[in-house]
């Protein structure tokens, strides 16, 4: 199927080369690797017997100019895909990112959640979607020969989704899960049968897999907020004050960081102090805490460095959903 290439304008002037030239360092810095999607977005019932599922053109609003536009789906899996996972990835890891990232855009429109059929290029709320203008300005050269990598990915699986019980499926995904996958229950409270924690060996080469990072201990009471008085004086070397984990979930991230007798759930932890994941642990040196991560995003569903670990052992599109998103069905729609 012909993807749309849009033609590049004249180029004006000066000022044009200096935004192109910091839209290119901004999409280089910030391209094809995601942390996670619709970080726990809602949804609600998403039934695979016509409606959203059978659309075949969403509106797509972009966040930075708030313009909406119209385009056939399957561009827009293209530019989905294309932004929400590095383009040397291998071909059947791209295809389980087509399949889920199509199902995750026609769950979402055919939810109840008063989206009002608008799909966004937020990643925090629906998916990261780069046009083939975008996509030529940080890739230059290697332009054709990605984008390709991308369409045959989507192509091969045109139309295809994945299901549980006749439903569409909610195909969260995320960047690398450090060993074992979290279950939607762990995360966010709600139990969703095809999104249990699973194993995953295959994420281990990912450049976040493992990661250490130094935070001034002051920094880290700080998040606990001046809700303690105990916690805000900060009184050095007093073990009352030093934050702890309390609680582990089924797949073994932080369910709960407490400090000062404040707790906090390790999601909210997480966010205050920007780490990879929840699957931290730590060793105080003085008055640093060095808190080593695994993994990169929520953790749910597919982990797609583990995707693309499972594609080089010879596993295709099917075994690599299946074994994220267990007891799926995959259909044509
Ligand atoms: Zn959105
Ligand atoms: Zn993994």
């Amino acid at each position: 199927m012909g993807y749309r290439l849009k033609k590049r304008r004249p180029v004006p002037g000066r000022w044009f080369f200096l935004c192109l030239a910091l839209a290119v360092l901004w999409l280089g810095l910030s391209f094809g690797e995601r942390e996670e999607n619709g970080a726990g977005a809602a949804f609600g019932g998403a039934v695979f017997d016509g409606g959203a599922e059978q659309m075949d053109t969403v509106t797509l609003r972009r966040c930075e100019t708030g313009r909406e536009e119209r385009l056939p789906l399957e561009e827009y899996v293209v530019g989905v895909v294309a932004a929400e996972m590095p383009a040397s990835f291998e071909p059947e890891a791209l295809k389980a990112q087509a399949v889920i990232a199509r199902t995750y855009a026609l769950a979402k429109l055919s939810s109840d959640s008063g989206e009002e059929g608008v799909l966004c290029d937020d990643p925090g709320h629906c998916q990261a979607f780069e046009d083939s203008e975008d996509l030529a300005a940080s890739w230059g050269a290697a332009f054709e020969e990605k984008y390709r990598r991308i369409t045959d990915a989507v192509s091969a699986t045109e139309g295809m989704v994945l299901t549980y019980r006749g439903e569409l499926a909610r195909t969260y995904y995320h960047s690398t899960c450090g060993g074992e996958t979290a279950s939607a229950k762990e995360v966010w409270g709600e139990d969703i049968p095809y999104l249990r924690g699973v194993s995953c060996d295959w994420d281990r080469d990912a450049p976040r897999y493992r990661e250490t990072v130094e935070i001034p201990l002051a920094e880290v009471i700080k998040v606990f907020g001046t809700a303690s008085a105990s916690v805000s004086a900060g009184a050095e070397g007093n073990a009352e004050v030093l934050p702890v984990v309390s609680g582990e979930t089924e797949s073994g991230r932080a369910a709960a960081v407490s400090c000062g007798g404040v707790s906090l759930s390790a999601a909210d932890f997480r966010a205050a102090l920007a780490l990879n994941s929840t699957r931290f642990s730590w060793e105080l040196d003085g008055e640093t805490l060095r808190v080593t991560t695994f993994g990169f995003g929520h953790g749910v569903g597919l982990c797609q460095y583990g995707a693309n670990g499972m594609a080089k052992e010879g596993k295709d599109f099917r075994e690599i959903l299946s074994h994220y998103y267990s007891g799926t069905e995959l259909k044509k729609r």
